[in-house]
This record gives C-alpha cells, sequence and structure tokens, in this order.
C-alpha cells in the first residue's frame, strides 16, 4: 500500500507502477488513493485453456459476435482474475457470468458488447400509447460527453436532459431519487441488523450492485442471507414511478414504459431477475414490470450519435420535478464507498436524531490527519478492502468497502478463518463501482481506465458537493413520499414495494 502524499508520486506515476492495481478511494482527493497488488496466480491463457470468456445465447446483458473475436484472451484475464484466480468456484461448475461487463471494455476488437436495446427504445418514442420516462444515473452524467469528445469528467447532467427531451421521452427523472428511497431503507435495515443480528458471524452486505448479488449467488451462497433486501435505486425508482408518481400525476400505470439510463450491464439482468419486481404482486398491476428496459450510457450515446443530435451544443434542462431530486448521499452512489457513507450517515441521524460530523481525525502513520468521516476510509489492512470503525453514538461499528469480487476473497477469509468481526460492507463489482461500470464508455486505451475513473471521480464529487440537499433524511420530495405514500421505512408497504423477495 502506498499513499500520493507520502510518496509525492503523481496519479499518472501510480498507474505506471507495473503489476500494481490502483484501487479508487471514493474519496474527494487523490491522498488516499490505494494500491494493491494484483494476485500473482494468474494462468496463461493456454494453461487455462480459454481464449475468450462464455456469453451463452441467453445472457441477458452481453452478447459475443465471434466473427470479430481475435481469441486474444483479454476479456478472459480479466474475468479470470476477478474471480477464479482467487479461489472462488461457481456453482454452475464452470466459469460462470455475473453480468458486469467488464469483459465488454477488454475487448478491443469489440467482439463482446452489451446487449442493445436501443430498437426497443425507438419502438417506445414512436408508440402513441405509451408514456416513455427515463432516469439518470449518477455515473451517468460524468461519462456520457466523453462520446462527444468533452473531456474525461465532464458534468453533462443538464446536457443529458436535455438530450432526453429532444429523442422525445415525457418525463425525465433522477435515479438519485430511488437512491435516496435505497438510503432510507437500507440504513433502516442496518439499525435493524445491530439490534437483532448483532451475533452474527456476518455482516449485512449491501444489495445495490446485481452483478455481486449474482456472484454472492453463484460462488458464495453462505453469504446470500445477509445481503440487504432494499431494491437497487433503479428498482426503487421503478416501482415508485409506476405506482405514487403516476397516482400523483394521474397517468396510467400501464401505458408507462420505464427506461432506467445506467453505466452498467448488470442492469439489464437485474429487472428480469426473479424476485426483482415485486410491483407485479400488487393487485392492478399484475404483468406490469417496474424498469422496461435499461440502456448503457454507449447506447445512449450511439443513439445520440446516429440521430444527430448536437450534444455538446444543447442547451441546459432540469429533471421533472417529484421525484426529480436526489440528495448529495445519493450522487455519491456513483462511486465506490458511497452506498456505505450515505446509508451510514442517515442510520447515525436516526440513532442520534442530530447528523454525524463531517469529518473526523485519524493517525496515519504517526500524524493526525483529518479525513472525511468514512470515507476514504484509508487503511487497507486486508489486500482490496478498505476499512473503518465508525462511533455509532455509544457503539463502535465496524465497517469495509470491497471493489471487484477478488477482493472479497481477504474479507472472507478474515471473517472465516480469522474470526474477525464487521458489521456492514458494501461490495461493488466494478473497480471505482458504478464510474467503471461495464455499459461506461470505452477509454481510448485500457491503459486509461483507471485515469477516466478518477476524472469521472472529481465530477461526481462535484455534484456531491453542490447538491442543495446533502442526506438522503433531508430530501423533502423523499419525506414527502413516505408520508402520502409509503408510509415508514421498512413498513408494511414499503417492504412490499421497495424490498426485494
Ligand atoms: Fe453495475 Fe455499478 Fe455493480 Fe458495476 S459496480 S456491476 S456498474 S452496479
Amino acid at each position: 500500500m502506498t499513499d500520493k502524499n507520502d510518496s509525492n508520486l503523481s496519479r499518472r506515476d501510480l498507474l505506471r507502477i507495473g503489476g500494481l492495481a490502483l484501487l479508487a478511494t471514493g474519496c474527494s482527493n487523490y491522498s488516499n488513493a490505494q494500491i494493491t497488488p494484483l494476485p500473482t496466480t494468474i494462468r496463461p491463457i493456454r494453461e487455462s485453456g480459454m481464449a475468450h470468456v462464455i456469453i451463452t445465447a441467453d445472457n441477458p446483458s452481453l452478447v459475443r459476435d465471434r466473427a470479430h473475436c481475435t481469441r486474444c484472451g483479454q476479456c478472459h484475464n480479466y474475468c479470470y482474475r476477478s474471480m477464479t484466480a482467487h479461489g472462488f468456484r461457481s456453482s454452475e461448475g464452470r466459469m460462470s457470468c455475473i453480468y458486469c461487463g467488464q469483459c465488454s471494455i477488454q475487448c478491443k476488437p469489440r467482439s463482446i458488447t452489451e446487449r442493445s436495446e436501443i430498437a426497443e427504445f425507438q419502438a417506445a418514442l414512436a408508440d402513441p400509447d405509451k408514456i416513455v420516462i427515463t432516469t439518470v444515473a449518477p455515473a451517468v452524467r460524468v461519462a456520457l460527453g466523453e462520446m462527444f469528445q468533452m473531456p474525461p469528467g465532464s458534468f453533462v447532467e443538464d446536457k443529458t436532459v436535455a438530450a432526453l427531451k429532444q429523442l422525445g421521452c415525457d418525463y425525465i427523472l433522477d435515479t438519485t431519487f430511488g437512491a435516496d428511497l435505497t438510503i432510507m431503507e437500507e440504513a433502516s435495515e442496518l439499525l435493524h441488523h445491530l439490534e437483532r443480528d448483532s451475533g452474527s458471524k456476518y455482516p449485512l452486505f449491501t444489495s445495490c450492485c446485481p452483478a455481486w448479488v449474482r456472484f454472492a449467488e453463484l460462488f458464495t451462497p453462505q453469504l446470500v442471507p445477509h445481503i440487504s433486501t432494499t431494491k437497487s435505486p433503479i428498482l426503487m425508482q421503478g416501482a415508485s414511478i409506476k405506482t405514487y408518481f403516476a397516482q400523483q400525476n394521474g397517468l396510467d400505470p400501464k401505458r408507462i414504459f420505464n427506461v432506467a439510463i445506467a453505466p452498467c450491464t448488470a442492469k439489464k439482468a437485474e429487472i428480469k431477475r426473479p424476485g426483482s419486481n415485486t410491483l407485479t404482486d400488487q393487485p392492478g398491476f399484475e404483468g406490469l414490470s417496474e424498469v422496461d428496459l435499461v440502456l448503457t450510457v454507449r447506447e445512449l450515446g450511439r443513439l445520440l450519435q446516429e440521430t444527430n443530435v448536437d450534444f455538446p451544443n444543447l442547451p441546459n434542462s432540469s429533471f421533472d420535478s417529484l421525484m426529480g431530486r436526489g440528495s448529495g448521499g445519493a450522487m455519491a452512489f456513483g462511486r465506490s464507498g458511497g452506498v456505505m457513507e450515505s446509508a451510514l450517515r442517515t442510520a447515525y441521524y436516526l440513532v442520534n436524531k442530530e447528523n454525524a460530523p463531517l469529518q473526523k481525525d485519524v493517525e496515519m502513520r504517526g500524524e493526525v490527519r483529518t479525513v472525511n468521516w468514512v470515507n476514504p476510509m484509508p487503511f487497507q489492512l486486508i489486500a482490496g478492502v478498505r476499512q473503518d470503525t465508525v462511533d455509532f453514538g455509544g457503539r463502535t461499528i465496524r465497517v469495509a468497502v470491497v471493489e471487484t469480487p477478488g477482493s472479497l476473497r481477504g474479507l472472507l477469509d478474515a471473517i472465516e478463518h480469522d474470526g474477525e468481526r464487521f458489521d456492514f460492507v458494501e461490495v461493488m463489482a466494478c473497480q471505482g463501482g458504478c464510474l467503471g461500470g461495464g455499459g461506461q464508455p470505452y477509454p481510448e486505451q485500457l491503459g486509461d481506465i483507471l485515469e477516466l475513473i478518477y476524472d469521472r471521480r472529481d465530477a461526481v464529487q462535484l455534484g456531491v458537493d453542490g447538491s442543495a440537499v446533502r442526506l438522503s433524511h433531508e430530501n423533502a420530495e423523499v419525506a414527502l413520499a413516505y408520508r402520502e405514500f409509503f408510509g415508514e421505512p421498512l413498513g408494511e408497504k414499503a417492504k412490499m414495494l421497495l424490498h426485494c423477495r
């Protein structure tokens, strides 16, 4: 582990260090960027017998065009390095796809791509019976500009809304509203876990990354009962659009076609996953999907290019109101560590009836420094895992943030073999969290990917810092939604609509 402040290395210097992966820390500066050695047990392609990853015809997220595959092995090496090299074995008995889409980023000949659903989106826009509602995830607005030669890290929220309006969408909403609902429910679930399961061997794991949830189902089934049931932001948003939003705006939910714009290929699978769509269990909503379609940033960018939208010169435009604006805490979902920090802040408030301090002092290498309250979690005692302890008003809880499935190995070994205890753990399948999602624009060079993630992270942090409302529990639109429609977090209605089965 090293630290920019200690070593005086620039970001580019750090990126050049051979054989090392720089893990984004989710903090607003680079002082705590950490480096974790890649596993040394990677087998060469020929030895492992695989020249490419397996993508079956029924893969809901990804497709592979054999004609373009040069059998370079880059996709397989990344996937193998993320999972199998760490001793994880799939219950399916072979290398299994968790739909994260990182192979598509690695695939230079573009043999592997997301399963494109642009045509379905265009058909919905052309259908006069459909009310098309799009929602935009936090990590989209800091990456879409890259597809139009805008500098990496351009914050293009207003232009993204304008572009969707130009395409003909009826309403454009901000997925950060759904993220605030996720925080309200997950923070309440955490408190429940601390109270009820305080003797549990395993911590409560976050649930908003569908690739992580699928990884757990396939590779670490012992963890599945410990994953939060709280829906991810796009599912929250979908369930709210077809119930609360439709009711408030006098819309027929059967006519609504809800499209989530996301940095993620796994979300395409998540919306079809059994147990995700609980709306269909409600009387009057049978057969409806909470989210009808997920488009990646690349798909949206491609559609805008094909329809000659002059994206960089679009006038600025704002999200529609009611479910149109989330807090800074919700914006932080875009980056690794954001879910953890936001949920802890709201849980802290629910316990102490006052907000947690913004910063705290920690001792690093004999020196006291002031850092964010939870992030950037400067200590990396387990490779690839950032961890911290948080004073929770009379009780200290131990939390951790994990990026990429392989990094889970160290945490699991600590829990299962060394008897270490954690209370709350965030897991994201992609490096840097959704900023580095498998549906994000391709880097010009693969070696640029971490640099891109840092630029996007800076832009997200600008959004976090610039938010008029900083914390999920202070979002007036969310409070109104609970008051008028959902009742209490973890209440009967909230459980039915905002939690997976
Ligand atoms: Fe999708 Fe984000 Fe998970 Fe990557 S980290 S698979 S982008 S939810």
